[in-house]
């Protein structure tokens, strides 16, 4: 049996705050504004692997109202998404995620992002796909006012 999901996050850049993306801190001038450690590119990717089961979505099971995630690692939220699925007995097949940014530069990193993100969901780093495309200055990630993620997971069981 296989199921997809997809998931979209967008969070606001600013000045004062680290850049985490796929669980790696990137050297840059501004980072995500968010409740937990604002990793958008890990909170499009839990959204996906909760779309694949129709489990709802990260803000139903993490609140940024509960204080327990004021500057959450999205790190344990994956892990935490990986242990819901596998709970119900299915397992990651492969993910794709897309990071839409103008700045900084993804591709000294995307190796390191991959590795991170397969570690922490329990699988091999084969399976995981880590893009990143500008918006040609385009729009609010073109203007550098936000960062934007979007991600597919497909999920399989026995
Ligand atoms: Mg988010």
């Amino acid at each position: 049996m296989i199921r997809i999901g997809q998931g979209y996050d967008v969070h606001r850049l600013v000045e004062g705050r680290d850049l985490w993306i796929c669980g790696i801190k990137l050297p840059h001038t501004h980072g995500l504004l968010g409740h937990s450690d604002a990793d958008v590119a890990i909170h499009a990717l839990c959204d996906a692997i909760l779309g694949a089961l129709a489990l709802r979505d990260i803000g139903y099971h993490f609140p940024d109202t509960d204080p327990a995630y004021k500057g959450a690692d999205s790190k344990k939220l994956l892990a935490e998404v990986c242990r819901m699925i596998r709970e119900k007995g299915w397992e990651i097949g492969n993910v794709d995620v897309t990071i839409m940014a103008e700045a900084p530069k993804f591709k000294p990193h995307i190796d390191s992002m991959r590795e991170c993100l397969a570690r922490t969901m329990g699988t091999d780093a084969d399976n995981v796909s880590v893009k990143a495309t500008t918006t040609e200055g385009l729009g609010f990630t073109g203007r550098r006012e936000g960062i934007a993620a979007m991600a597919v997971a497909l999920l399989t069981k026995d």
